[in-house]
């Protein structure tokens, strides 16, 4: 079945086949990584790191150039803080995050 009058609003391109999740910016393997926050590429690219924050509700879309260090850094320092401060909007909306499925 065809749906000729409808147009594309999201489309997936760039799939990492081992997340099963889209990628921000190139699909590349861990090996040829370079963060964009600290400049190493020699540092460990394990962990997700979501492109948007995962506090105001981003589960699928992640980032092959945020290392390991920065996003605990991140985490810590800043997106329990923007978690607090968009709480009235999370309520509002009805969109958590990674906490509160
Ligand atoms: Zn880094």
């Amino acid at each position: 079945m065809k749906f000729d009058g409808y147009k594309v609003l999201v489309s997936f391109e760039n799939i990492d086949e081992e997340l099963k999740k889209e990628v921000h910016g190139n699909n590349i393997p861990k090996a040829q990584r370079k963060c964009i926050f600290c400049g190493s590429n020699t540092a460990k690219f394990n962990k997700i790191a979501h492109a948007v924050s995962e506090t105001v509700g981003n589960k699928s879309l992640v980032s092959h150039f945020e290392c390991d260090d920065c996003n605990e850094e991140f985490g810590k320092k800043l997106e329990d803080n923007l978690g607090k401060y968009m709480l009235p909007y999370k309520i509002i909306t009805q969109i958590f995050g990674k906490k509160i499925n």
